[in-house]
């Protein structure tokens, strides 16, 4: 056995035992008995320290040191097991540990905060994460900024200093146009009807297959909070209900079928190996984003969708397909990132990456941030939040130590943005084929550009080699402006 296969065999092994952990997170968000809790964490600490043992196992310094690729694909496996042994390595084991130990308690622990609208009760938890969450990108930093550490876990190769110039050249574009529809005459009706949840569930599993999700690999159950899970032949999906809101449930199954659909879709060849799966998360955003906006949300699919809604729901109300394609894309300013429309989900993620540098820097203190929050909010949405639910309390990611985890969603819109003007390029009949339910062009085209390269090649490489052109803001830019320019008739 040459090091190169005895470096594959363990990864391997490795990555299999990744993925049932993996599985008993699905189950824990979906099916585990509530009173299994405590004994769950037990089984995810034991396992955990199984994997990080052999993350940092000395034999893999040993393999990389003398393995030689004879592949593209065996040059991107070195370089994933290499970065994540240098990493590993890099972390003292107690403060991994001491991390696993109080980010798992903060989760709880802000869950009740917010439940109470009680920020004073997390914020010294919330130190104490930011503290740990430090020291660790201290220990990986070797001279680069702190954040830029803590970016390598999410979107290798990004740096604050090229994010926050991205942004900044989108953020002018956004305010103007968010402007400009909500200075327009008419908001578009709500909905006055509801929606049964089953009749919702049902048809969120045809869009699912309309978007090409396979579930003979996957499946598709309920979760508070939706989201997709696995890899190759196991790719599984959650969604919500809403009986007053069904694009709620639309809209996240295709979301999460856009994760899915990636990790399906990844070469066979690479499954459990470190490149079977999606590049990144921004690379993974940008699918999940694409399939849910620019293809789901766009006014030719959204005509067939009327159809399909009428037929399962009967008349609930909504003239035309005009008025229904504002509807799926009404643009209004609001408190919860997660419910945002595509131009302000933006502006939420600008307010974050901004306040969570200040955090990791020291600038901003924990005590001053819910003050820096609401102000910031004020400024950009014209709306103060009257409680921490609404404000710096609403997301999970800062509780459970996700600092730089924020700009990956904005970096998707942009990858999402530049992908989509290549197809658009590449693929002249789209719109016909999305009037008629037909999303099979767009898909076979991200499938073959994108999707089954996995981590082959890095983020940034992997947009490039889809589109043929630099990754930039300016193609999300041009497409907000002409669909929303067009449907709210400026
Ligand atoms: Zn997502």
């Amino acid at each position: 056995m040459s090091a190169m296969d005895d470096l594959a065999a363990f990864t391997r092994e490795t990555i299999a035992l990744g993925e049932v952990m993996g599985r008993l997170g699905w189950d824990q968000e979906t099916v585990m008995p509530r009173g299994a809790a405590p004994q769950r964490a037990e089984e995810m600490a034991a396992l955990e320290a199984v994997l990080h043992a052999r993350k940092t196992d000395p034999c893999l310094g040993e393999w990389l040191a003398a393995a030689e690729p004879a592949s593209d694909a065996e040059t991107a496996i070195l370089r994933e097991i290499r970065r994540s042994y240098e990493r590993a390595t890099k972390v003292p084991a107690k403060l991994a540990a001491e991390i696993a130990r109080v980010t798992s308690r903060a989760q709880g622990l802000w869950a009740e905060a917010r439940a109470a609208d009680d920020f004073a009760a997390f914020a010294p938890t919330l130190e104490e994460v930011i503290g740990l969450k430090v020291e660790e990108a201290s220990a990986v930093a070797e001279g680069r900024p702190l954040y830029d550490a803590m970016l390598d876990d999410f979107e290798p190769g990004a740096t604050a200093a090229s994010l926050a110039a991205m942004f900044d050249a989108l953020r002018p574009g956004l305010v103007a146009l968010k402007d400009r529809i909500l200075g327009a005459e008419e908001a578009p009706p709500p909905l006055s009807t509801t929606f049964p949840e089953d009749v919702q569930l049902a048809l969120s599993t045809d869009l699912a297959c309309a978007f090409g999700y396979d579930l003979a690999h996957g499946r598709i159950d309920k979760a508070v909070h939706p989201f997709s899970s696995g890899s190759g032949l196991d790719v599984r999906i959650t969604t919500r209900t809403d009986e007053a809101d069904p694009f709620n449930c639309f809209y996240s199954t295709i979301h999460e079928v856009g994760h899915a659909a990636y990790e399906q879709a990844i070469d066979p060849a690479y499954l459990l190996t470190p490149i079977g799966r999606g590049a990144s998360m921004g690379v993974h955003e940008s699918q999940s984003r694409i399939y849910e906006n620019q293809l789901g949300r766009s006014p030719a699919f959204t005509g067939w969708l009327l159809g399909r809604m009428r037929g399962a729901f009967g008349d609930f109300g909504v003239a035309d397909a005009e008025t229904f394609a504002r509807i799926v894309n009404r643009v209004a300013p609001g408190f919860i990132r997660t419910e945002a429309d595509e131009i302000h989900y933006n502006l939420h993620i600008m307010l974050r990456f901004d306040l969570e540098r200040a955090l990791v820097s020291g600038d901003l203190s924990v005590a001053d941030l819910p003050g820096a929050w609401d102000d910031r909010f004020e400024a950009d949405f014209g709306l103060r939040p009257s409680r921490p639910s609404e404000g710096c309390l609403q997301d999970v990611h800062w509780s459970v130590g996700l600092f730089g985890y924020f700009p990956t969603y904005s970096l998707g819109n942009v990858y999402a943005g530049c992908l989509h003007a290549a197809l658009r390029r590449d693929v002249s009949d789209l719109d016909a084929a999305l009037a008629q339910g037909d999303t099979a062009p767009a898909t076979a085209w991200l499938r073959e550009k994108l999707q089954r390269h996995g981590s082959l090649r890095t983020p940034v490489e992997t947009i490039e080699m889809a589109t043929g052109a630099a990754v930039s803001e300016a193609p999300l830019l041009s497409y907000l402006d002409e669909k929303f320019s067009a449907l709210y008739r400026l």
